[in-house]
């Protein structure tokens, strides 16, 4: 599988605005912000959609909503409520192949969301 730009940020080679590390999962500020709040949780292991997630995978496909919810709390924007998106696959919007949690929040979205 192609290496993704996830990968050199896990590494260090790339810069990124980092609000969260542990042994497995990593969250970063997106380049592109779509709310005053846009962090991507992404598990270090490289799993490239979740479609390719295994079995095995569970706790920490779990954990990434955890991270998320923890981030959540931490930016001040729980009670307000936010929106978690993961885009699979290139018709959802998917252009990073490399699985992962957007974590969007500090403005209302609206459902459907078009
Ligand atoms: P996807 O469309 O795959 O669900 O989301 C990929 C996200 O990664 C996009 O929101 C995009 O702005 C973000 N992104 C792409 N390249 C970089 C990068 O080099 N650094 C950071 N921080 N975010 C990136």
């Amino acid at each position: 599988m192609a290496e993704t730009v996830f990968a050199r940020i896990i590494r260090r080679e790339l810069p990124a605005q980092i609000e969260y590390e542990d042994e497995e999962v990593i969250a970063f500020r997106d380049i592109n912000p779509q709310a005053p709040v846009h962090i991507l949780v992404v598990p270090k292991k490289p799993i490239p959609t979740l479609n390719d997630a295994a079995e095995e995978d569970i706790p920490l496909l779990g954990k990434l909503l955890w991270v998320a919810r923890h981030l959540a709390q931490r930016l001040g924007i729980a009670e307000r409520g936010y929106r978690l998106v993961l885009n699979c696959n290139s018709e959802a919007g998917q252009t990073v192949f490399h699985l992962h949690l957007h974590l969007l929040g500090g403005r209302p979205f609206h459902w459907p969301p078009g």
